[in-house]
C-alpha cells in the first residue's frame, strides 16, 4: 500500500513522486511505500500552514480544546486499528503498543485539551511606579516537530499536541522507519474537525524532507526527538536563524541498585527497564549497577528471569520480546554485542540473532545481559539502543554516583533504595533531567520532560511544553 502526506486537510502523493519502501520489521518485508517529499512538498505544506494560522489562533480556547478532545477519542476509539498498524510498522508487541503506545497518544491530546484552558500567564506590578506589567503568551506561528521510530504515535503526538494547543500551525514529520500510524492520525484530525492547514504531515527521510523543515526560514521553532548527532546538526543549523529549539536526544541511563531496596519490586522492574520495546526506549536503564553484597544473588535471579522471556512474532499474544525496527539497526545492535569479548566483558545471558519460526526473515534479537569491568568501556559509554544492557557491582553511594555520572549522557536515572536521607542526597547530585526511585517510567504528564547534557535542551510536558510553543511578550503600561 502507498500512504500520502497531508497538507492543507488533503492527501498527495509527492511532488517528484519518488518513494521509499517501507518494512514490517517482524517479517522482514516491504509492505508498503511512502512518500520520498523533497523541499517542494514542505513547500506546500508551510504555504498551508501560513493562511491557516490567523484563523487557528484565534479559535477560543473551549474550541480548540473541544476539537483536541475529539482527536483524543479519535484515537481512542479506534486504538485496536491504530496497535496493530504501530506493532507491523515497528515490531514491537501489539499487547505493548494496545496497553501503552495507543492510549498514551490519546492522552497526549486529552492532556493538551485539558491543559491549554488552565494555562496562564504572570502580571507585576512595578509598586511605587505607576505601571502594571503583564505577559502575553502568543502563537508563535508555524512551528515544525520531528519523531523518532521507537514510540511513534506515542512521541508524534506528544509535541502535536501542545503544538496545536497554543495556537500553532505545524509542520510534522514521522520517522520514515514508522510512518503508519501517523498517516492514520491524518484521518482522524480531520472528522475531529481540525481545520485544514492547521497540521500538515510529510512523510520522507531526514536529509531531504527533515532537512528542508529545519532550514525553512517561515518555521520558528522546531521540536525535535530523536538521536544525540541529528540534534547537533538541527541545532547548528537552526540556531543561525534564531529557531527556538527543544532537543530530546539520547540516553544511557543508570539503573543503581543498592542492597536496602524492595528486591522484588527492583527485580520485576529492572526486567522491564532493560528490555521493554525490545531496549529501545530513551529511557531504558542499559547500565545496571548493583551494590556489591547483592551482586551475586541479584546476577543469578535476573538472568534467571530474562530468560524467562519469550522472544516472538509481536502478534502472538505471550511474545514479550518483538523484533528490532530495522536489519540496520539489528546489525548496528549485534556489532556492540560483538565488541564487549575485545573489551573484556563476559556475554552473561543471550547476545544471538534468533530465527522464529513462521518469521525466519525478522529481526529478533536475544535479551542480552553483559558484565562489564569498567564504567568507561564503549558498551558503558556509547547509546546501544536494542536489547543489550551491562551489569557491574559498586561499593558505595560515592563510586555509583561518579559512574552514573561519568558519561556524556544525562537523560534519567532510576534508584533502588529505601534510604530516604541516600534518596536525597543522590537525587540532588545525579546530572540527568529525570531521576526514578523505587519505579521506572512512572509518567504524570504535568512534569517537565527532558536531559542534560548530550541528551538535550529544553523540556517538554505540561506547561512546560506550552511555554516553549508561545512566545511571550511583556506588556508595560503606565498610568496616572
Ligand atoms: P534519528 O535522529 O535518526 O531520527 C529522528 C528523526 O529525525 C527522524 O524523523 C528522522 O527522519 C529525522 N532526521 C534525521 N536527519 C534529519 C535532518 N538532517 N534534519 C531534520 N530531521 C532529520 O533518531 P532515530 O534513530 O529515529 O531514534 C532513535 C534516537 O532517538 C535514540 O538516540 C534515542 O535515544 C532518541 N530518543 C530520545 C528520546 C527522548 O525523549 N530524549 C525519546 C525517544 C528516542
Amino acid at each position: 500500500m502507498k500512504i500520502q502526506n497531508y497538507i492543507d486537510g488533503e492527501f498527495l502523493n509527492p511532488i517528484a513522486d519518488q518513494w521509499i519502501d517501507n518494512y514490517n520489521p517482524s517479517k522482514g518485508e516491504v509492505y508498503g511505500q511512502i512518500p520520498d517529499s523533497t523541499k517542494e512538498d514542505i513547500e506546500l505544506a508551510v504555504t498551508a500552514a501560513k493562511k491557516a494560522f490567523p484563523a487557528w489562533s484565534n479559535t477560543t480556547l473551549n474550541e480548540r480544546s473541544t476539537i483536541l478532545s475529539n482527536i483524543a477519542q479519535g484515537i481512542h476509539d479506534k486504538l485496536p486499528e491504530l496497535a496493530i498498524a504501530e506493532s507491523k510498522d515497528n515490531g514491537k508487541p501489539l499487547s505493548l503498543a494496545s496497553a501503552i503506545d495507543i492510549p498514551r497518544a490519546s492522552s497526549n491530546f486529552q492532556f493538551f485539551a485539558d491543559a491549554i484552558t488552565q494555562f496562564s500567564s504572570e502580571a507585576h506590578e512595578s509598586v511605587g511606579l505607576n505601571a502594571i506589567n503583564f505577559t502575553l503568551r502568543q502563537s508563535i506561528g508555524v512551528v515544525g516537530c520531528i519523531s523518532p521510530w521507537n514510540l511513534p504515535l506515542y512521541l508524534f503526538t506528544w509535541k502535536i499536541a501542545p503544538a496545536l494547543a497554543a495556537g500553532n500551525c505545524v509542520i510534522a514529520k514521522p520517522s520514515e522507519v514508522t510512518p503508519m500510524t501517523a498517516y492514520l492520525l491524518a484521518d482522524i484530525c480531520n472528522d475531529a474537525g481540525l481545520p485544514n492547514g492547521v497540521l500538515n504531515i510529510v512523510h520522507g527521510l531526514g536529509q531531504s524532507a527533515g532537512q528542508a523543515i529545519i532550514e525553512h526560514p517561515d518555521i520558528k521553532a522546531i521540536s525535535f526527538t530523536g538521536g544525540t548527532s541529528t540534534g547537533a546538526h538541527i541545532a547548528r543549523t537552526a540556531a543561525p536563524m534564531f529557531k527556538k529549539l527543544s532537543l530530546e536526544l539520547g540516553g544511557k541511563n543508570p539503573n543503581m541498585i543498592f542492597s536496602d531496596c524492595d528486591y522484588e519490586k527492583m527485580l520485576n522492574t529492572t526486567v522491564r527497564s532493560s528490555f521493554a520495546n525490545q531496549g529501545q526506549i530513551c529511557l531504558c536503564g542499559s547500565r545496571i549497577f548493583i551494590e556489591e553484597n547483592i551482586y551475586e544473588k541479584f546476577k543469578e535471579d535476573f538472568i534467571h528471569k530474562v530468560s524467562q522471556l519469550k522472544i516472538g512474532n509481536p502478534f502472538d499474544k505471550d511474545s514479550d520480546v518483538g523484533a528490532l525496527v530495522s536489519k540496520g539497526h539489528l546489525e548496528k545492535v549485534k556489532s556492540y554485542i560483538d565488541i564487549a569479548e575485545q573489551e573484556g566483558g563476559e556475554i552473561l545471558y543471550g547476545g544471538n540473532i534468533v530465527t522464529v519460526e513462521g518469521s525466519e526473515n525478522g529481526y529478533y534479537l536475544q535479551p542480552t545481559i553483559i558484565e562489564v569491568s569498567s564504567n568507561d568501556c564503549k558498551l558503558n559509554q556509547e547509546e546501544i539502543f536494542g536489547p543489550v544492557v551491562t551489569i557491574m557491582s559498586f561499593k558505595n553511594e560515592d563510586e555509583v554516583l561518579k559512574m552514573a555520572n561519568g558519561i556524556q549522557y544525562g537523560l534519567s536515572a532510576t534508584l533502588w533504595t529505601n534510604n530516604l536521607n541516600r534518596t536525597m542526597r543522590m537525587s540532588k547530585q545525579l546530572e540527568t533531567g529525570i531521576v526514578w526511585v523505587n519505579t521506572w517510567l512512572m509518567r504524570d504528564l504535568r512534569t517537565p520532560f527532558g536531559g542534560v547534557k548530550a541528551s538535550g535542551v529544553g523540556r517538554e510536558g505540561g506547561f512546560e511544553a506550552l511555554r516553549f510553543f508561545t512566545e511571550p511578550k511583556n506588556v508595560c503600561i503606565s498610568y496616572d
